[in-house]
């Protein structure tokens, strides 16, 4: 698609509509449940274009095409791939980079990329440096002739900080035209944020949380700005099978169609959540950056931890974020606990911060299920 030649939610409300392969023009989909199409003789297979034909369904297979088409769409890239998991996604981002290329990231992650990082740094050589996503200066100083990419989370995981894309894009590409800046979007989704269009090279997702938004599936994208860098994200996705099926690529394909709609509600009930934290004596701090659906909050002590844990009727003590159903998760044990104490206490990753995925529930009841568990 052209920048903004139609509207981002009727994208969304119309994906894979038109063009969606069917011989009886479905407007859903077909899931083609195939590993393998057949060739009709010896030239059709001598002449065979993945790019419009299929063949063995790791290479390609068209349910995933259409979708792949519509994140390629969605975030305005040349070119996407749908994969198996968010870390497959971030697996294939760095299939790109070798030993003794260096990396420079944002220093408040997922913590599944740190164990990756940390997991590339040991087993292959790969050199990381951190960045503390404030000192655009400092940014500057980190890049040398061997930087391959800068990685990025904005809003940060889970301490909320605001990185600007297009300040790091320009700083970087100044710096070394070889550098790409790579974006986890996870958080806001291209309804929100569209880092491509703000000087990225290239955007990943764990589209289990927002992307298919109802908590019942795993997957993961990564979409690339120019032909030539999807062009080797193509090999390495097909030789290393990182693929998503042909079942959940349809499931995935059919959430994105109500994505602008739940994130505007997921908004709304996180400012009005947000706003109810502000008030409750126990909450010490509420890190809300003012969009799409995470909420996270300082409580004074751990016997208030313990007892809204026990005590949440509505919203789930569980891990993951962007569902339908409100969860709620303590970072220091769940999402990070393989990052050294010392590092996360820099980050202000404490034991007592909770980290809300708000969901699509009536945020009143939200609002009172953790007035509620919290007590007098
Ligand atoms: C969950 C998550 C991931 C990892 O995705 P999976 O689908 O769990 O493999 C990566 N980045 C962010 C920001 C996440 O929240």
């Amino acid at each position: 698609m052209s920048d903004k030649l139609i509207d981002i939610d009727t994208l969304l409300a119309q994906a894979g509509n038109r063009d969606n392969h069917d011989q009886y023009h479905s407007v859903s989909t077909p899931i083609y449940l195939t590993s393998n199409f057949r060739h009709r003789d010896l030239e059709d297979a001598e002449t065979f274009d993945p790019h419009k034909q299929y063949s063995y369904s790791r290479l390609s297979t068209p349910t995933r095409s259409v979708l792949q088409k519509t994140l390629a769409d969605l975030e305005g890239g040349a070119n996407a791939f749908a994969v198996s998991s968010g870390m497959a996604a971030i697996q294939l981002v760095f299939s790109l980079f070798k030993s003794g290329d260096e990396i420079i990231t944002s220093d408040d992650l997922y913590g599944g990329s740190f164990r990756y990082f940390d997991y590339l740094a040991d087993h292959y050589g790969v050199k990381f440096s951190k960045w503390n996503g404030k000192d655009y200066e400092k940014l500057s100083d980190l890049v040398t002739a061997k930087t391959k990419a800068v990685w990025l989370e904005t809003p940060s995981n889970p301490t909320m900080k605001i990185i600007d894309i297009q300040k790091v894009a320009d700083l970087i590409h100044a710096a070394n035209q070889n550098a790409l800046v790579c974006v986890d979007n996870t958080f806001l989704t291209p309804v929100y944020q569209q880092p491509l269009r703000e000087g990225a090279d290239i955007v990943v997702h764990s589209a289990t949380k927002y992307l298919s938004g109802h908590n019942d599936m795993l997957a993961g994208c990564v979409i690339a700005k120019s032909e030539e860098i999807a062009s080797e994200l193509e090999f390495n996705f097909n030789t290393t099978g990182v693929t998503l099926d042909p079942f959940d690529s349809w499931l995935l394909l059919r959430s994105l169609k109500t994505l602008a709609v739940r994130m505007e509600r997921h908004t709304s009930n996180a400012k009005y959540v947000a706003a109810c934290l502000k008030k409750l004596p126990q909450v010490q701090k509420v890190l809300y950056p003012g969009v799409g659906g995470m909420i996270s909050f300082y409580l004074q002590n751990m016997d208030q931890v313990d007892r809204l844990f026990k005590h949440l009727k509505i919203i789930s003590f569980a891990e993951s974020l962007g569902g339908v159903e409100s969860l709620l998760t303590i970072p220091s044990l769940q999402t990070h606990s393989d990052m050294a104490k010392e590092d996360r206490l820099k980050l202000g990753i404490t034991d007592e911060l909770l980290r809300l995925s708000t969901g699509l529930e009536n945020p009143k009841d939200l609002a009172n299920d953790l007035t509620q568990a919290l007590g007098d």
